[in-house]
């Protein structure tokens, strides 16, 4: 017999959702809990302890970020937030709570696949990390302090690097702005524009087409994700 799947938590009270959800999960091998409300999602994630949760930000007993911050207080499993279209300041707020991405409603099965996918990866990979990176054509050697984009070597300014690093670590995953202001400028940084622009420097080094980002995503109103699996070029760059 083979292992079970990843136990996932859906946490959702529309029940078209959750019957999407399960479809596409439940043929996967995925386990599934399924959770209409915060308190549901609750006793369920401390009973079960599940891999992974999905979870809708719009709940009728309570707010989704409040559920994810306490979530957050215990466990460590990957929280992917389902958010209405169009409510970027939902999806930043998630993510500083300690949500590990979002997915905008509508949202297809192969996106829902691709991202638990990652985030499942991420949380089996985080004690064990080498020396070298590779995410996709990108090739980060951490020891070295060199990249390289399918062989070829480029050369980056040491905040490029830390912004690469940075990216290439939590590949797959959208990092907020105020995220990265913060890991490469300081706790008290608050000049935001630093990112734009050296993230704009970082792609036209590592971009085949720095003007349809392949590798470095932009996530807008958000901030920034770098591709870990292939896919068609991403949105213009922000
Ligand atoms: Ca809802």
């Amino acid at each position: 017999m083979s292992d079970p799947g990843p136990l996932v938590l859906v946490v959702e009270d529309e029940p078209q959702v959750r019957r999407f959800l399960r479809a596409a999960l439940s043929s996967r091998g995925y386990r599934l809990l399924e959770a209409a409300t915060a308190r549901e999602a609750e006793q369920l994630a401390t009973g079960h302890l599940p891999d992974l949760l999905l979870l809708d930000l719009g709940l009728p007993d309570r707010d989704g970020l409040e559920l994810t911050r306490s979530l957050r207080g215990w466990t460590r499993a990957p929280i992917i937030v389902l958010s209405a279209r169009g409510r970027e300041e939902d999806k930043v707020q998630a993510l500083d709570a300690g949500a590990d991405d979002y997915l905008t409603k509508p949202f297809g099965v192969n996106e829902l696949l691709a991202r638990i996918r990652v985030a499942l990866r991420h949380a089996r990979q985080l004690p064990a990390e080498g020396p070298v990176l590779e995410v996709g054509p990108l090739r980060v050697d951490l020891a070295r302090r060199e990249v390289a984009v399918e062989g070829r070597e480029v050369r980056l300014t040491p905040t490029e690097f830390k912004l690469l690093e940075l990216l290439a670590r939590n590949a797959g995953r959208v990092l907020t702005h105020a995220h990265i202001l913060r890991e490469i400028w300081g706790p008290g940084s608050t000049q935001a524009h630093l990112v734009r622009v050296h993230m704009a420097e970082l792609r036209r080094k590592i971009e085949p087409d720095p003007a349809r980002p392949r590798l470095v995503l932009t996530e807008v109103g958000v901030g920034y994700r770098l591709r870990d699996e292939p896919g068609p070029p991403g949105d213009p760059p922000g």
